[in-house]
């Protein structure tokens, strides 16, 4: 129908066929995480406007351009455009800096901006994400970049190159900044007019510009490497050095500056060259400032952001693997009201022991619920009629062997399936050498 409301532009329905997909990323992602010692935190999916202001920064395309903004009854919200100003805020309102430090969260969500839309840049977006707060070490950098590593890994990602750079303090930065201004100065009015404002208030985010004529003339500007302080550039060194302790290669780039104002000194980037333009798939670094900037004390943090749609652009590209999308794993076909009840009993045993069991909920025929069945792809199906219920046991049929065994309808029932299911499982490994999920143990 014509009139039919269509969803937005930039946003993307995840249909039931498809979502194994976004459940591979989440369990790996939760399961490493979790592994290194970080644990779930869920915010709120829209916090006071200012939030973002004072921790994005106000001279950052997110702010200026990209913000989801409503006025509810006098008071201003934003939509998230991202989640560490949320969880920072969230650590402080809770008093969780209070607590043993570092503290590791991490986080799965949804983000609002308002980009173009194009592939692997959206209006709603996801991001895994943590944040680590309370170490200033270098060690918690490399840290978190080898969680971040290990992610992408056992997502079976290939060609994905760490760029790393460091910006900097505020000390670095203010003798950077000058001389930024008196390299773009001559340039001004070339400059879009957001970057004119950033000349004089942020020049620093000059380098961060889409436009090309600004790219253009930053492209000879100087680097923040040449200006970091002693203790920045001790720091970014030992970063380094465990870097490389951990084996993980990294490409230094200084012109690395990221899109948000909160960030000081390691910054970084995994980006492939196999999605096209938008190849940044987790990006992150330390924002040791942004926590007194919100009215804490001084903790230093850091964290990192994944965008899901972007990696799983790159698994499919890659044709990584994904967990097999669960199926059902026993359909009855019932014959009569009789039938029907049984059936009924027995998905409910089966289901408390975790099984995918269904039966027709459609008053349909035999034949049409066989159709279903091999439709919906039931492992097993079981047929049960007037005949089974004065016998008291039916034929489990296995769907891809088409192998049958009689089972009792009794309360051994489960125990019984559970036991032919488990032979099949251990049947169909063998036949399958070096499962890539073997460390997660699959569901069942
Ligand atoms: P970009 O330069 O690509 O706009 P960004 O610096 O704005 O990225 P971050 O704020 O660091 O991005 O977000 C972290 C990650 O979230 C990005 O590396 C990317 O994978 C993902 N991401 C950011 N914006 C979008 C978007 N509009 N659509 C899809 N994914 C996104
Ligand atoms: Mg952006």
């Amino acid at each position: 129908m014509a009139n039919n409301i269509k969803r937005p532009n930039g946003t993307e329905d995840v249909l039931p066929k498809d979502v194994y997909k976004w459940h591979t990323i989440e369990k790996i992602a939760r399961e490493t995480a979790e592994s290194f010692g970080f644990s779930e935190i869920r915010i709120p999916t829209f916090e006071n406007t200012d939030l973002f202001m004072r921790s994005v920064g106000e001279t950052t395309d997110v702010v200026q351009k990209e913000m989801y903004t409503v006025k509810a009854k006098e008071t201003e919200f934003t939509l998230r455009p991202e989640g560490t100003a949320g969880t920072i805020r969230a650590m402080l309102q809770n008093g969780l800096l209070n607590e043993a430090l570092p503290q590791k969260v991490y986080y799965m969500l949804s983000c609002f901006r308002h980009e173009r839309p194009q592939a692997g840049r959206l209006r709603e977006f996801h991001q895994f994400g943590i944040e680590m707060a309370g170490s200033s070490a270098p060690s918690a950098d490399a840290e978190v970049i080898l969680l971040a590593k290990t992610i992408l890994e056992r997502l079976g990602l290939n060609n994905i190159e760490l760029h790393i750079n460091s910006i900097g303090c505020p000390t670095c930065r203010a003798k950077y900044h000058e001389a930024l201004r008196a390299y773009f100065e001559p340039h001004k009015e070339e400059l879009c007019d957001t970057c004119k404002e950033r000349l004089v208030k942020n020049p620093m985010r000059l380098l961060d510009c889409k436009s090309p004529i600004c790219k253009e003339i930053g492209k000879d500007a100087p680097l923040i490497l040449d200006y970091l302080c002693d203790g920045c550039k001790d720091h970014f060194d030992a970063f380094k050095k465990y870097l490389t302790g951990f084996g993980i290669e990294y490409i230094v780039d200084p012109k690395i500056v990221r899109g948000l104002d909160y960030y000081t000194k390691s910054v970084f980037e995994f980006i492939t060259t196999e999605i096209g333009a938008q190849g940044t798939v987790c990006a992150g670094g330390r924002y040791d400032g942004l926590i007194e900037q919100l009215g804490g004390q001084h903790v230093p943090a850091l964290g990192f952001g994944m965008g899901f749609e972007r990696i799983l652009l790159v698994m499919d590209k890659q044709g990584c693997d994904f967990l097999t999308p669960k199926t059902c794993d026993i359909y009855f076909a019932t014959m009569g009201e009789a039938a029907l009840l049984k059936a009924m009993e027995l998905v409910k045993g089966l289901r408390e022991f975790g099984y995918r069991a269904e039966y027709d909920l459609m008053g349909r025929g035999i034949k049409p619920q066989m159709k279903y069945a091999n439709k919906i792809g039931a492992v097993y199906t079981m047929v049960i009629g007037d005949d089974e219920l004065a016998s008291g046991k039916a034929k489990l049929k296995d769907m891809e062997s088409g192998k049958e065994i009689e089972l009792l309808l009794n309360d051994k029932f489960t125990a019984n399936f559970e036991n032919e299911y488990f032979n099949k499982m251990l049947d169909s490994m063998d036949d399958e050498t070096g499962s890539l999920f073997s460390f997660t143990g699959e569901d069942k």
